[in-house]
């Protein structure tokens, strides 16, 4: 079976801490100077009611409102779900404010985004006794929201609060028994997590025939969480993937990209498979047969069975020096690569690239087919390295780019780090299961 997820979060944030302490002394302050403001009083009647060691859920607008504390109190807070056909003046209507206070909230700066205002989403309005309004609130996103308040000379103005991430750094690590996909699913990864991993060691392992039960990875990766609550994944910040024995490391630099353990890109010029793990159906078995020979003899090219549609990529940057159809090949795509490298992918349903475009590494060129002299739905893919056939998952390809010298001191400070956690959390999983 392949081992569950083991995740754990590291060190406690600052920020949290910060934000207790300060709704502690807040509520001191309210105990030690009780405003003599009658709703002020009401809420200290709650506070003497709490029990020591229990979490509240605190009625404050901590830090979502500009206006001071006590003021606030006595708003009343009327939240409104805006539904299919609102505009504001519709909404102004039917909560009884009146047309001249839309006028005044838009003249605040940002208030144009309130024409753009989405069904589903929930305003918040705060009104004083007097039905005058004094604040709204529009939350565009996780983090961000738009606030507009009245000030003392009367008019409004707007801020956007944006809300502070707070990210966590969780771990999974899993040995693979049936298959990659399977394995990831059940170390807790995201399917979008999977897909990132595979395209990650892209490069280096062909993970849509290459992967091996007893194939193992490490993962480390951030959660992001908005005033505690966890709102989903963040990068890859490193990875160890061992392939068929062969170790492989990747690891975030400052700069955004993937580097090896030796400070080497990620990237390099050929992609190992053209075609995305997930789709192509493959064995542990490396004897296939040929589908139409059914011999086990080995030809000039690796079959990927993956179903008719699936799309191909271009392996690496390149020039499309043939785009046609033949009764033995069906339809094809020969693709130039610099001076020495040709690929080939043959047997397309579709081709979607023609002779002389420039492609991309990665580009989808066509699609998986049956044309030509197949018996069933697969592509067809040929390496050529000065004329001659390799195999494009073992040939030794040109080296990648290293990072320049001076960054390298920065970079070994964080790749030692990494490693360091990924190690140690290995460690730590593999004892608690073993
Ligand atoms: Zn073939």
């Amino acid at each position: 079976m392949v081992k569950p997820i083991q995740q754990f979060l590291q060190h406690m944030p600052k920020r949290h801490q910060v934000i207790i302490a300060s709704v502690s002394i807040l509520l001191l302050l309210l105990l030690v100077w009780p405003s003599e403001k009658a709703s002020a009083s009401r809420d200290m009647a709650q506070f003497e009611q709490l029990e020591p060691g229990v979490r509240y859920e605190l009625a404050l607008q901590l830090g979502t409102s500009f206006a001071p504390i006590d003021s606030d109190m006595e708003y009343t807070w009327v939240d409104y779900e805006i539904r299919s056909g609102d505009n504001m003046a519709r909404i102004f209507q039917r909560l009884g404010f009146s047309a001249r206070q839309l006028h005044d909230l838009t003249q605040a700066e940002d208030a144009s985004i309130l024409r753009r205002i989405h069904p589903g989403d929930t305003l918040r309005f705060a009104k004083d006794a007097n039905n005058d309004l004094m604040a709204l609130h529009y939350r565009l996103s996780e983090t961000d929201t738009l606030i507009i308040e009245k000030t003392e000379n009367g008019t409004y103005q707007s801020n956007r609060e944006a809300k502070p991430t707070d990210i966590r750094i969780a771990f999974a690590h899993a040995e693979i028994t049936s298959n990659f996909w399977n394995a990831g699913v059940q170390a807790g990864l995201s399917q979008g997590q999977i897909m990132s991993l595979a395209e990650l060691f892209g490069w280096d392992v062909d993970f849509a025939l290459d992967i091996r039960r007893g194939d193992q990875f490490s993962v480390l990766y951030e959660e992001r969480y908005i005033d505690g609550q966890y709102v989903g994944t963040g990068q890859i910040v490193a990875a160890e993937f061992v392939n068929q024995g062969e170790v492989f490391r990747a690891i975030l630099h400052e700069n955004g990209s993937y580097y090896t353990d030796t400070g080497r890109s990620m990237r390099k010029t050929f992609l190992r498979a053209p075609v995305a793990f997930n789709r192509v159906s493959s064995e542990f078995n490396p004897r296939r047969l040929h589908p139409v020979t059914g011999r086990v003899a080995p030809h000039r090219g690796i079959d990927y069975a993956a179903p008719t549609g699936t799309p191909v990529m271009s392996s690496g940057d390149g020039r499309v020096i043939a785009s046609a159809y033949d009764n033995l090949n069906g339809h094809y795509i020969f693709v130039q690569h610099g001076e020495r490298y040709v690929t080939k992918y043959l047997h397309l349903s579709r081709r979607q690239a023609n002779v002389g475009d420039r492609v991309r590494q990665g580009q989808v060129i066509g699609r998986v087919g049956a044309t030509g002299r197949v018996t069933g739905a697969h592509l067809h893919y040929e390496f050529l390295v000065d004329g001659v056939h390799r195999n494009p998952r073992t040939v030794n390809l040109p080296k990648a780019e290293s990072l320049p010298v001076a960054e390298m001191p920065v970079f070994e400070a964080i790749a030692a780090e990494q490693l360091a956690m990924i190690e140690g959390r290995k460690r730590f999983y593999l004892a608690m299961v073993d």
